[in-house]
């Protein structure tokens, strides 16, 4: 069944809107506009209705009401995918913003939020009684699509991966009935919605596993100049392997602005800087993590002190603002961060466009591997490391420049890189590119994945998202 190029009577939406408690919000609303956007500005598209669901029961009308008119659905979490996965031309947008309950139960060590949560709201209420759940690193990307395609943040050395800490899914299927996804209950779904993206329904409610942890831990930034940067991530390359899960160091290449704490002759200048996190509270231990680095070459500007978990979770918020245009392109490094790779990195280095583009090197290991490769639907586990090239621009700049620098600089790490992709990070371009999704998984889970899309989903009603096709069924 195509389901792209069906369109909605008005009639049609009055039949939905009389099946909600939420709001509908079609194109002669005031609040169309807004609600039709997405995070990245690249993308700009038009709904034929925007659904503001309010429970389980909104969702379930809504996947009955898509499916019973052939009619394209996007899913929308906190609406950050890069490919803009979130919204569609035509079709009806579910948003599930108000599903955005967070309750902690400290003595389980569960957390249930909604489906429509942000990673802002999971780690203040946590952290409101001392706990925490790992997952990304921008207060306000979306908690749903980013722990169904895995979650990497700074705490996954330590806590594993977000979908990792995920003890049970509440899920919408594809026929509009809601099911437990657990070890216990589906568990080919929990297998798939740990990794598989939003392929088999849309979770109302993640229940997390949370841990104990501070409010406050050592945190740490320090530039150099490009021409020092070979030998600091040399050094780098050879430590993360053998450091403790709590040390988790991330590479950027980028051009400094004023307010980082650079000297002026570095401002606008390419450098590499090295953002480390210590997830647990001994400042001491995470000072001599780092030291190595800095004997490799002395930084132009350091800080290595105690920081509040909460804001940390919002350093990069600012920058990452909604609205301004976004490209990506990333792979994984399989073993190590070689002399080729960090060739590649240092080339791409010296052309990067602005203060806002960056190339991040992410060293992986730890936590991750307490799981095994087969036991989600996650692919990489065990890559060394994942790269992001990463441009941003603002809208009324030429998108193209920013888009030939992501794609050069991507080329020339891709070469060194395995065959890996995080589907949490296609771009516009990819995002309905089969072959990235082929990649991003491998035959052997793809095809896997296959069979349980033909099971719950077989017609393909959930579509936009890294997506896996149903295998034919006898
Ligand atoms: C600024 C920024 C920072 C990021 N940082 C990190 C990071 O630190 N670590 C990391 O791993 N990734 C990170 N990402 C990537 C992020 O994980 C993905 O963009 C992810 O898809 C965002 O989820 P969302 O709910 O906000 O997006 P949406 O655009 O709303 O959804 C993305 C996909 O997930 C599906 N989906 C969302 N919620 C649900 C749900 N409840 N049920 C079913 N399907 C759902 C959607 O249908 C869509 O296919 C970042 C992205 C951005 C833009």
């Amino acid at each position: 069944m195509e389901l792209t190029d069906k369109v909605v009577s008005a009639d049609g939406i009055n039949e939905l809107r009389a099946r909600l408690t939420g709001a509908l919000i079609t194109p002669g609303d005031g609040a169309y506009d807004e609600a039709r956007q997405v995070w990245n500005g690249m993308v700009d598209k038009h709904p034929a209705a925007v659904v503001r669901a309010a429970d389980d029961a909104d969702v379930s009308a809504t996947v009955r009401f898509a499916a019973e008119h052939e009619l394209l659905l996007a899913v929308r979490g906190g609406g950050h995918s890069v490919a803009g996965q979130g919204t569609c031309d035509g079709g009806i947008v579910l948003d599930l913003k108000a599903i955005s309950h967070v309750d902690v139960d400290a003595e389980a060590g569960i957390t249930r939020a909604g489906g429509g949560c942000l990673l802002g709201d999971v780690d203040r209420a946590n952290q409101a009684q001392g706990r925490v759940v790992p997952a990304g690193v921008v207060s306000h990307t979306g908690a749903g699509g980013l722990t169904l395609g895995g979650g990497v943040g700074w705490l996954s050395r330590r806590f594993g991966l977000t979908c990792d800490n995920v003890a049970a899914f509440r899920v919408v299927l594809a026929n509009g009935e809601v099911a437990t996804a657990s070890e216990d209950e589906n568990p080919d779904l929990y297998w798939g919605l740990r990794g598989g993206g939003g392929n088999f329904g849309v979770v109302t409610e993640f229940s997390y596993r949370s841990h104990p942890f501070p409010t406050e831990i050592p945190v740490g930034i320090a530039f150099w100049p490009i021409k020092d940067a070979a030998a600091v991530l040399r050094v780098h390359a050879e430590l993360m392997p053998e450091r403790p899960n709590e040390w988790k160091a991330t590479a950027f290449v980028s051009r400094p602005h004023k307010g980082t704490g650079v000297p002026p002759e570095l401002i606008g200048q390419p450098c590499l800087s090295i953002l480390q996190v210590w997830a647990g509270e001994d400042l001491a231990a995470a000072e001599e993590a780092y030291a190595p680095l800095r004997r490799a070459a002395t930084p132009a500007f350091e800080r290595l002190a105690p920081m509040s978990y909460i804001e940390l979770q919002t350093v990069e918020d600012e920058v990452a603002a909604h609205g301004k245009c976004n490209y990506t392109k990333g792979g994984y490094l399989d073993r190590e961060l070689g002399e080729g790779a960090i060739e590649s990195l240092l080339t791409s280095a010296e052309e990067i466009l602005n203060e806002e583009s960056i190339i991040e090197v992410i060293p992986h290991g730890g936590a991750q591997l307490d799981l095994a490769d087969a036991d989600t639907a996650f692919p990489d586990r065990e890559a060394a490391y994942s790269f992001n090239v990463y441009a941003r621009w603002p809208l009324a700049e030429d998108d193209e420049r920013h888009i030939a620098w992501v794609r050069r600089s991507f080329d020339g790490l891709d070469r060194h890189a395995g065959a890996g992709v995080y589907v949490n990070f296609f771009n516009p371009d990819e995002g309905d590119d089969g072959g990235r999704v082929l990649a991003a998984f491998g035959r052997e889970r793809y095809d896997k994945l296959a069979q349980l899309k033909a099971r719950y989903d077989p017609t393909n009603l959930f579509s936009l998202n890294p997506n896996v096709k149903p295998a034919a069924t006898a």
